[in-house]
């Protein structure tokens, strides 16, 4: 079921931005950039919605009509990792990810990292526990191409996923 971002209202989120309990989902949204959870911690919804259409100009990172996995299909990656998503049991996430995915990845698991939001291709559902070798494409941000964030991580070798915690980690291979 889809869900509609209360930031710009791209209507295919594939979670609630909040459950009933009020926990994020930590999804980004591909419209706005939007990551619950993250962005919203000191600023409202209606703060974020201003400053995304003071910016104006930026494009939605997929275009309308098209679901982010038909959308990631098309893209060719800017880089190519071996991922292992952590087990559930050992602190990973607790549901399968699907294609159309999206996720922050940073070089270190410092508490000072600088997080880049990362989109792995995923032609099917990866559970936790799993590996496998992806292309990611980046998205743009205010003052870095996806071009610019994934070299940063290529350089770093290994990189590693968040959403709400670290969930997996990943090694460049091209
Ligand atoms: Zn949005």
């Amino acid at each position: 079921m889809a869900h509609t971002c209360p930031v710009c209202g791209f209507a295919e989120l594939t979670q609630p931005p909040y459950d009933s309990t009020g926990c994020a989902s930590f999804e980004i949204c591909p419209s706005c950039g939007t990551e619950f959870g993250y962005h919203d911690a000191n600023k409202s919804h209606e703060e974020l919605r201003r400053r995304w259409l003071a910016a104006g100009t930026r494009k939605p990172f997929f275009e309308a009509g098209q679901t982010r996995a038909e959308a990631l299909r098309r893209m060719s990656p800017h880089l190519v990792a071996d991922v292992y998503l952590y087990p559930t049991a050992d602190g990973g996430k607790q549901l399968t990810v699907q294609p159309g995915w999206g996720c922050p990845c940073a070089c270190s698991k410092s508490s000072d990292t600088v997080f880049y939001d990362a989109w792995p291709l995923l032609e099917a559902p990866f559970a936790p526990g799993e590996r496998r070798r992806l292309g990611f494409v980046f998205l743009s941000g205010e003052s870095l191409s996806g071009e610019d964030s994934a070299a940063i991580l290529r350089r770093a070798g290994t990189f590693y996923l968040w959403e709400g915690r670290f969930i997996g980690e990943a090694t460049v291979v091209a």
